[in-house]
């Protein structure tokens, strides 16, 4: 799941000045999961802006919605009688739900209201840890089922470094050491012999050096024929 924060009040109530007919957008995915921009948190954070307005006489209009999914076209579009006579959008959704209502709606200003963070996993309720780095070329098949990318504070590939000591990462010691994990997995796997398998050089292409990334999945792209029909359908 994506994770990601609320911005700080003062910081949204300063982006949005100027603006008078705010939409409050969240998404019941990922970011409800993380307690930040789901149904709860789009009501909170409407009714904290009606308050400031009234306070300070803004005038602003906030209006809510929460959508399935912030990040597909099709639940975007339900937006569409929602959006009339605004003239800015906060989003609750992470940084890909923002991008595509913008997208969608490009004459109205999209405003993040969360800063996304990583792709990762609740450990606790309230506690999220990061879990992948999207590199694009995954070994979990040789680290144990860990990933080195995003869990290794220096994302070392062949592990660990000098600093590993307890079981801890050298860089604090809240934070468990990824190699100190990998190890442990792959002798509970019966496979710490893998430990000794170098992982050769990474080609880093698959990952962000590349530019914005594209996933085609051939079998699932409509033809022509098939868009029109599905167009027709609506
Ligand atoms: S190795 Fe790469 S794809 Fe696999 S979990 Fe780590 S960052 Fe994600
Ligand atoms: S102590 Fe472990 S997690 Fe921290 S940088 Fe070194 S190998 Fe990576």
């Amino acid at each position: 799941m994506i994770i990601g924060e609320q911005k700080k009040l003062k910081e949204l109530i300063d982006i949005i000045e100027g603006h008078r007919e705010i939409l409050v957008v969240g998404c019941r995915s990922c970011v409800a999961i993380c307690l930040a921009g789901g149904e709860k948190e789009v009501g909170v954070l409407s009714e904290a802006l009606r308050l400031h307005s009234d306070l300070r006489s803004k005038g602003w209009d906030i209006s809510e919605e929460t959508l399935e999914r912030a990040c597909e076209k099709e639940f975007v579009a339900q937006l569409e009688q929602a959006i009339i006579g605004k003239d800015c959008i906060i989003s609750l959704a992470c940084g890909v739900g923002a991008q595509v209502v913008q997208e969608m709606y490009p004459d109205i200003r999209v405003v993040p209201g969360l800063n996304t963070s990583n792709m990762g996993a609740p450990e606790e309720h309230g506690i999220y840890l990061e879990k992948c780095g999207g590199c694009g070329d995954c070994v979990l098949h040789l680290t144990g089922g860990i990933c080195p990318v995003a869990r290794c504070s220096k994302s070392l590939m062949n592990g660990p470094c000098g600093g590993s000591q307890g079981g801890r990462c050298e860089i604090g010691p809240d934070v468990p050491c990824a190699w100190d994990q990998i190890y442990n997995s792959l002798e509970r796997l019966g496979r710490p012999d893998l430990m000794d398998v170098p992982i050769p050089p990474r080609d880093w292409r698959p990952s962000r050096s590349g530019g914005p990334r594209k996933v085609v999945r051939k079998e699932a792209v409509l033809t022509d024929e098939e868009k029109r029909a599905k167009g027709a359908s609506r």
